[in-house]
């Protein structure tokens, strides 16, 4: 399956849109989309943004729908989304509005050359044809990530010496990982999860069955580019498996086999997913032992293996299993070795208390 983590705007790429994206079209995002309009109602537009939050929530749409405002001469200030100058936008074909994506290859960052070649010719000489020229960086920790300072700090040049008419939208779900000092030059947006209710009607606009959407909601928490990878290929039963599968090497108490799991696991593209899954698999099964209803579950009702697991583990045993599990992910997310936490947490898993 692909990496969840790695489903962002690129794969929903802008030309999707069939019109131009206006503010109409963020989703559940109150607070954000407030102070956005209020900047633009006032004319104080910052010159350069970080939008903060996870993969999948819509900063990649309200950067869009910023530069819109910014550009429609139609409406301006508010963009009015139906405009020749709205569509090219939303198509990625106009010339002050450019998109910016962590490279390909290699550690994706973006190299001097490119910055040097692309970037600073914009912002010496944008806008060509609005009132205002907008470059959006999605994921742009990895774009300009702190450990590769040489293109990073080109960047940051550029934010100091803003232009005015000229601004920058960095979107970002790990924002701490950019170089402190280009953070500190942005204003900060916060992003939330998505609320279940929308996260639903996401899954339905794109045809997802009924019968997988609660469980894709509750695996995805908030993040909608997750919910539809995980609904495009079945994912959710693969990964109930999975943590099946793992609950009984667990149960067995046997080295040999938690070991090998822990390193094939270790190589997972999507282990913080597949993590995930673990987690809410003993929170079920928690949940189902206290018998707790069934729209609280995340694998919910279809799922036999939890029912089953529920009669012979207590609840405050798969409730501990759960946290220990996800203070592994923590720990791997921090960048600690994958298979060391893995290998100790897998071997002391079962004694969790
Ligand atoms: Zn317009």
């Amino acid at each position: 399956m692909p990496h969840a983590a790695s489903v962002s705007l690129r794969n929903f790429g802008h030309a999707w849109y069939a019109m131009g994206v206006t503010f109409d079209d963020v989703r559940a995002q109150p607070n954000a989309v407030r102070a956005l309009k209020q900047a633009l109602a006032n004319d104080r537009v910052a010159s350069a943004y970080l939008f903060d939050g996870p993969t999948g929530i819509g900063k990649g749409r309200a950067a869009l729908a910023l530069a819109t405002a910014l550009a429609c001469p139609a409406k301006p200030r508010v963009g009015c989304g139906k405009c020749d100058v709205c569509r090219r936008i939303a198509e990625g074909k106009h010339p002050d509005v450019r998109v910016i994506h962590p490279r390909e290859e290699g550690d994706q960052n973006l190299q001097i050359e490119y910055i040097r070649a692309e970037v600073l010719p914009f912002t010496q000489y944008a806008p060509f044809e609005a009132a205002a020229a907008v470059m959006i960086f999605t994921d742009a920790d990895v774009s300009f990530p702190g450990n590769h300072a040489e293109s990073a700090n080109a960047m940051l040049k550029t934010l100091e010496e803003p232009r005015a008419n000229v601004h920058f939208i960095l979107t970002s779900s790990r924002p701490d990982r950019l170089l402190q000092t280009i953070r500190s030059r942005c204003q900060r947006v916060r992003f939330q999860r998505l609320p279940p209710t929308t996260m639903l009607q996401i899954l339905e606009e794109h045809n997802v069955p009924v019968a997988e959407r609660e469980a894709v909601t509750g695996l995805a928490d908030g993040r909608a580019d997750v919910a539809l990878a995980l609904a495009a290929d079945g994912t959710g039963s693969k990964l109930l498996e999975l943590a099946t599968r793992i609950d009984a090497v667990v149960e067995s108490g046997r080295a040999g086999p938690a070991i090998e799991l822990a390193e094939s696991l270790a190589k997972r593209d999507d282990l913080p997913l597949a993590l995930d899954s673990i987690v809410a698999f003993y929170r079920d099964v928690a949940a189902t032992a206290l018998a707790m209803p069934a729209s609280s579950l995340v694998f919910g009702r279809s799922a036999p293996a939890i029912q089953e697991r529920a009669k012979t583990l207590s609840p405050e045993r798969a409730a501990a299993r759960a946290d220990a599990i996800r203070r592994a992910a923590e720990a791997i997310d921090r960048n600690a070795n994958a298979e060391i936490v893995l290998d100790s947490l897998l071997l002391s898993l079962r004694a969790a208390t």
